[in-house]
Parts: C-alpha cells; sequence; structure tokens
C-alpha cells in the first residue's frame, strides 16, 4: 500500500471490503471495486484485462438483449478475421490517419520476419468491404447487413483503465451496405436508439443522443451519431457507442457499386455507389455501469444486467439449534429458492459454513448483488422473509419484509423497482451536471464543479480546438490553477444534442468562445471526457 493512501482509510475498511471512499480517491476504488467485486483480474500484458465471470455474464445479457433487437432489422451475425492485410487497411485516407496511431502490427512469424506485416483490426471497415464488394453485385443483393461479436486490438496510449478504454476490447460491429442514404440514416438512428436502450434500460445509465462534431467524428465517416454518458464522480463526459453513417467513402475506396434500378427503368446503365454504415457498442459500458453505481461498499448491479439477481441466505443458526431444525430452515431457504427460479429470477443460496451471516451480507453487497433475501428461525414462524436492497445505502431503508406466500410476485416486482430507481437517481445527477451557459466566463468554473456544460457553439473545428486549449489547467490563470482537482485536460465537444434547448439557439446568439466572434449554429455539449 502507498501510504498516502493508508491516510485515507475509512471507517469499518477492515469489515467492508472497500477501504478508500469514491469521494477521496477514484483511481483507487474503482481498481478495488472491480478486482474485489471479481469484475477484472490484471494481466501482465498492459491496458489488457481478465474479464471474470460477473462481468462476463453481464456482457452476455447486453448481448442477448442487443443482438434479438439487431435480428428485428434482419442483421446477421458473421465472423471475419482478425488480421487485415496493409493494402486493405490503407484503402481509405482519412480512416487510415485516424487509426494509424493504434494499429498493432504482426511482423513476425516465429523467428523470420513477415514478407508484409498483417495488422490486428482496431475495427473492420477495411476487412470486410472487399468482400462486400463481391458481395454485392445487384441492388437486389441490397441490404447487406452484417454484424460481428468479436474483440479488437487498439494500442491506446492514453493511460489505460479497465473497461473504459483497454487495448483488446469486446464489442459488436454492425456494418451494412444500402441502396439509399435514407435507408442507411434511418438504420444508424434506429441502433443509436437500441444503444441507449442497452445503456439506459440495462444499465440504468442516462445518456443524451447526439451528433459528433467534424472534429469528434468517426475517421472516414459522413457523420457519426453518438450517445454521450456521464461520470458524477469526476464530472467528466464519456463516449458511450456510437452509429456511424459512413455514406459512400468506403464504397468508392472499395468499389462497392450496383446498377441504378431507377436508371435501369429509363432504359439507362448507371452505376451508383452503396451508402454504408457501421456501429460499435463495446465492453466500456460495464465501466461506465460501475463507475455510475458503485458505492462505499463495492458495486451495484442493476438487477437487468446482474448475473445474480437475489442471493438467499439463512440466518439464526445457532450451535444450540437440533440437526432436525436446521435441516427444517435450509430447506425452507432452498423452497424460497426454488420459487424465485420458477418465474424467472436469477438466485443463488449462500450455505456456507464457518462463516457468519454477517460476513456473508458484505461478501454479497462488495459483489453488488441486487437483492438479498434472509430467512431464519423467526422468519419462518411469521411466514416472511427479510429483504435488503443493495441500492439504497441506509440499512433501515433497504430492509423489508415479504410473505413467503407472495414472494413470486413480489420479487421480481422489487427487482423492477430497484431498476427504475436506479436509473433514476443516476438521471438526476446527470440533468443537475449538465450546465446551460451562454457566458465565457462560466465556463471553467463550471466544469471545475463536476459538470459537463450545454453551450452556444459555431461548431467550427478550429474555434472547438480554441476551446479545448483556453480550459486546460496549463491555460488558465493562478485562481484557477490552484485548484488541485481540476483535470489538466480541456474540455471537447462531446455532441451536438438532438435535443436542442428551445429547438435551437436563436439568431444573432454567438459562439461562446470570445475571441471567435461568429453566429453559434447549435447548442453543443461540453465537457472534459474519458
Ligand atoms: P469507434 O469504432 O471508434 O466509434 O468506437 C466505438 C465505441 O467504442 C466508442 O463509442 C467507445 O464507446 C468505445 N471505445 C473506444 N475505444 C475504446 C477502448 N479503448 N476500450 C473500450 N471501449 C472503447
Amino acid at each position: 500500500k502507498k501510504p498516502q493512501q493508508q491516510k485515507k482509510k475509512i471507517e469499518g475498511a477492515a469489515l467492508i471490503g472497500i477501504d478508500v471512499a469514491k469521494e477521496d480517491d477514484l483511481g483507487e476504488w474503482y481498481q478495488q471495486v472491480i478486482t474485489k467485486g471479481q469484475m477484472i483480474s490484471y494481466y501482465d500484458v498492459a491496458g489488457c484485462y481478465i474479464l471474470e465471470p460477473p462481468s462476463y455474464a453481464i456482457w452476455e445479457n447486453i448481448k442477448s438483449w442487443f443482438d434479438a433487437k439487431i435480428k428485428t432489422l434482419k442483421v446477421r451475425n458473421a465472423y471475419f478475421p482478425i488480421f487485415i492485410s496493409a493494402d486493405n487497411l490503407e484503402r481509405e485516407k482519412e480512416h487510415v490517419e485516424g487509426f494509424a496511431a493504434e494499429v498493432a502490427w504482426v511482423t513476425k512469424g516465429g523467428k523470420s520476419d513477415l514478407e508484409k506485416p498483417v495488422a490486428v483490426r482496431p475495427t473492420s471497415e477495411t476487412a470486410m468491404y472487399p468482400y462486400f464488394a463481391r458481395k454485392i453485385q445487384s441492388h437486389r443483393d441490397l441490404p447487406l447487413k452484417l454484424n460481428q461479436w468479436n474483440n479488437v486490438v487498439r494500442w491506446e496510449f492514453k493511460h489505460p483503465m479497465p473497461f473504459i478504454r483497454s487495448r483488446e476490447f469486446l464489442w459488436q460491429e454492425g456494418h451494412t451496405a444500402h441502396l439509399t442514404k435514407e435507408a442507411a440514416s434511418e438504420e444508424a438512428l434506429q441502433i443509436l436508439e437500441w444503444y441507449a436502450g442497452v445503456y439506459q434500460d440495462l444499465l440504468a445509465v442516462p445518456v443524451i443522443q447526439g451528433t459528433k462534431t467534424e472534429n469528434e467524428k468517426f475517421p472516414g465517416a459522413d457523420y457519426t451519431t453518438t450517445i454521450e454518458g456521464f461520470i458524477p464522480a469526476t464530472g467528466r463526459g464519456i463516449q458511450a457507442a456510437t452509429s456511424h453513417c459512413l455514406g459512400q467513402h468506403f464504397s468508392k475506396m472499395f468499389n462497392i457499386t450496383v446498377e441504378d434500378p431507377n436508371s435501369k427503368e429509363a432504359g439507362k446503365s448507371e452505376h451508383i455507389h452503396v451508402w454504408q454504415n457501421s456501429w460499435g457498442l463495446t465492453t466500456r459500458s460495464i465501466g461506465v455501469m460501475i463507475l455510475t453505481h458503485g458505492d462505499r461498499r463495492g458495486l451495484v448491479i442493476p438487477p437487468r444486467v446482474a448475473e445474480i439477481q437475489v442471493v438467499v441466505i439463512p440466518v439464526g443458526v445457532t450451535a444450540k439449534m437440533t440437526p432436525e431444525a436446521k435441516e427444517d430452515l435450509y430447506k425452507k431457504v432452498q423452497s424460497i429458492s426454488d420459487d424465485l427460479k420458477s418465474v424467472g429470477v436469477r438466485v443463488e443460496t449462500d450455505y456456507r459454513e464457518g462463516y457468519s451471516p454477517g460476513w456473508k451480507f458484505n461478501d454479497w453487497e462488495l459483489k453488488g448483488i441486487p437483492l438479498r433475501i434472509e430467512f431464519g428461525p423467526k422468519d419462518a414462524e411469521k411466514g416472511q422473509v427479510t429483504t435488503s436492497r443493495r441500492d439504497i445505502d441506509n440499512k433501515d431503508e433497504a430492509r423489508g419484509e415479504t410473505k413467503v406466500d407472495d414472494l413470486k410476485e413480489a420479487i421480481p416486482k422489487l427487482l423492477e423497482q430497484i431498476q427504475s430507481d436506479m436509473f433514476s437517481r443516476a438521471k438526476k445527477a446527470y440533468d443537475e451536471h449538465r450546465v446551460q451557459l451562454t457566458n465565457w466566463d462560466d465556463f471553467v468554473p463550471t466544469l471545475n464543479g463536476k459538470n459537463v456544460v450545454l453551450v452556444p457553439h459555431c461548431e467550427g473545428d478550429k474555434c472547438e480546438d480554441e476551446v479545448k486549449a483556453k480550459s486546460a489547467r496549463t491555460a488558465l490563470g493562478d485562481g484557477v490553477a490552484e485548484d488541485k482537482q481540476a483535470p489538466a485536460m480541456g474540455a471537447k465537444s462531446l455532441c451536438i444534442p438532438f435535443e436542442q434547448p428551445d429547438g435551437g439557439v436563436k439568431e444573432g446568439t454567438k459562439c461562446i468562445n470570445p475571441t471567435c466572434n461568429t453566429p453559434a449554429k447549435s447548442w453543443i455539449l461540453f465537457g472534459r471526457s474519458y
């Protein structure tokens, strides 16, 4: 332990497992929460992590929900190789420039140098589109909609952070080709809507939907739509998932064309380049969930994605108890568990010998299990169970009682209540920390107050760079430099929200950057970010 961290030890640390407060040192808190909560185990390649079964189960839940959604659009899953030839990777100029710094290359096979090094995919546009060109011969082959659930590698130079920014991560990447621009745009928005669904409805994490500015769009895209999340503990934004309209940039480079059915009707034969989309959601989502809901006792997992939703723990087992009485109690615990399983609740029982109920409570709390059911001789007498919600910090408020006969109805309802309360609390925090401003003087102080800001902006890329430079700590005057908590980074544009205050900026509104002096085009969400 570093001495500085020992100072921050909080009361009862030995008992509760997490010994640093989230508010005091988020980095250390996060590390403890993900390792003690068995989400992540460390690995000896920097920026790579082991996803343990409880976090992988969350990923599987996300996967099955989203996979079912995209299948309603007739998107089909496929698998493309992890390696990309240099020739293909480098075919779209903007794309290759955008990713060049992060591509990992295989240069050797055993001891011998490869004649032509191959790239490890950072994303698969360039792996898939030569295939698209072969498959799409006629407009009747459109739309072509493929998706893969896979891993990608981006040799990030920024500081890695488990889930949030890793060098290898899991995701799905959808790649589709359409006859018309309209069909492509419509799909991109539908996907974005489902990404918002993954975050809001499954992970109980609020997001803002919008478009990226030119500066921040995906390399090679026409435009990028995005959902942007928020980490209250640091006041920083985070790109939660993106759905790109690639336009015809790639179809031109990879020669993906069809004969225009309209021109054919008119007796001519004109070829058009197809309209393409790509869209991706990664295991970063799990990190955002952890950072949003976790507390001083560890993980708090929303019921809809939790591997285990309810743990049933026998209590009040004393040394004086007869073996028959104990057996009877355990039988009843088992029947509670069976009842819950029969209505689809993911339930676990904890009969471990040699551990006190208190120890077990802490253990399951650390793992973020949404609901605990305690059952002892006193509960048995009253024909009830005691429940304890993980999402409520106050022990008394977290507790409740439910009749054993009502469990099959009451517990699924309670789990849904936990789910929606978790979302409401997180949404309140985001709403309170998204501040609308028009005056530059308020910009940096508001960021320093752990907020993201919604400001009128000209949408100019140079201006955006200026805003970023001016809001970085090194650029600030003495007053702000004293604020040690303020991160060194400047604010970047997170998105142009679809939902604009008052329907958009009023005529005559100036860009917030005082040296820009041009009219604002839209309200843009700016923030320090991950
Ligand atoms: P992109 O293909 O660049 O649009 O990336 C798709 C999504 O991946 C982004 O919206 C991020 O949420 C996420 N992402 C980007 N880089 C990483 C990373 N290093 N680790 C985990 N997730 C990432």
